[in-house]
């Protein structure tokens, strides 16, 4: 087994040759087809979050050595002794977001909101590699159709999307909701809040081209929130103001313009971990009866939800740059310097 690993954080990933491992009690090994490259695993090399003002938060849980790597799709090849529910060559995706499996968040069936996570390719080694040791069948997902490269996207940027936009089902009222930000996850959630709630979103960025590419995801409207009169302008399409903004930033002026720009009584979800401070008058809270909410992928429900839609071909697919695995190291820091456009997908 080849792969990839931080050895030290902020340091070139490392290439490491192993023997297979043999899966034991319910562990399936999975080779591994393909595997995406998020922006959240620069964070977990570099090791740590920026949390504005100069302040930054440790990224807990990848104790090098470590394979990054949780978009993650491939061939069961081997199964342990008490794993049933999957068979040698099930093409699957990999549900990364693993609990401790004990817990009353993990028994409610939220083990991505687990104190003690298990993660696939954080926790655990994962996708920056040849093979991957899953815990248990039931976080294999089938993806029946879609194309394999697309689908390993599925199990973080997609259901990042697809839970935020889960947060605001039913309070739209059949009226556009707002997205902030034009990014991959965010188009995402432009193709998700269009299939899920009937509607197309409005757009926000400061980007043009990414408003360009919010308008051919099918953007109902786009604000760009440089313009001095961009309130103004949300305000007089949305009708006074949304019953709910994504906001796939998640930086400071990006909450701000969507929380401002919210309805009585509407929702803010922030996904986006750009990163500063973001501060609002506390009277603000009851006056408006307004939500903040945070919202971190989501549950193994909500991907066996999400992926019947996407097998039924309601989503369409974001663009893809396909690496080689040995090039996962160049990759990660064509990542982060913002030379990736589209979803960075290693081929082993
Ligand atoms: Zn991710
Ligand atoms: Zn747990």
């Amino acid at each position: 087994m080849k792969s990839y690993k931080v050895i030290e954080f902020g340091q070139p990933l490392q290439r490491v040759d192993a023997p297979n491992p043999v899966p034991q009690g319910t562990e399936v090994l999975v080779r591994i087809t393909a595997s995406g490259v998020c922006h959240s695993d620069v964070h977990l090399w570099e090791g740590y979050f920026d949390l504005g003002g100069g302040k930054k938060a440790p990224t807990k849980g990848v104790a090098p050595p470590k394979a990054l790597g949780h978009e993650i799709v491939g061939e069961v090849v081997a199964l342990g002794p008490n794993a049933s529910g999957a068979k040698i060559g099930d093409q699957r995706i990999v549900y990364p977001w693993i609990g401790c499996g004990n817990c009353w968040l993990c028994k409610a069936g939220d083990e991505h909101m687990c104190a003690t996570p298990q993660t696939i390719g954080i926790n655990k080694d994962g996708g920056f590699a040849d093979h991957v040791l899953v815990p248990h069948p039931r976080y294999l997902f089938a993806y029946d159709n879609v194309p394999t490269e697309l689908a390993c996207t599925y199990a973080c940027s997609g259901i990042t999307a697809f839970s935020a936009v889960k947060k605001v089902q039913g309070m739209d009222g059949g009226k556009p909701i707002l997205v902030m930000g034009a990014g991959g996850v965010g188009l995402m959630g432009v193709k998700f809040a269009k299939t899920i709630l009937g509607q197309a979103p409005i757009v926000a960025d400061i980007d043009e081209k990414k408003l360009e590419l919010a308008k051919q995801a099918g953007a109902s409207a786009v604000i760009n929130p440089k313009n001095p009169d961009a309130r103004k302008e949300l305000a007089a399409i949305s009708g006074g103001g949304v019953a709910a903004c994504i906001d796939f930033v998640g930086a400071e002026a990006s909450a701000a313009f969507g929380f401002n720009g919210l309805r009585t009584g509407g929702k803010l979800v922030i996904v986006g971990l750009f990163g500063g401070t973001f501060t609002q008058p506390v009277a603000m809270f009851p006056l408006t009866s307004r939500t903040v909410q945070g919202s971190m992928v989501g549950s193994p429900a909500e991907m066996a939800e999400m992926m019947q839609i996407v097998s039924a071909g309601k989503i369409e697919p974001v663009p893809l740059v396909k690496r080689s695995l040995d090039d996962a190291d160049a990759a990660l820091q064509d990542l982060r310097k913002g030379l990736i456009m589209g979803r960075a997908i290693l081929i082993p």
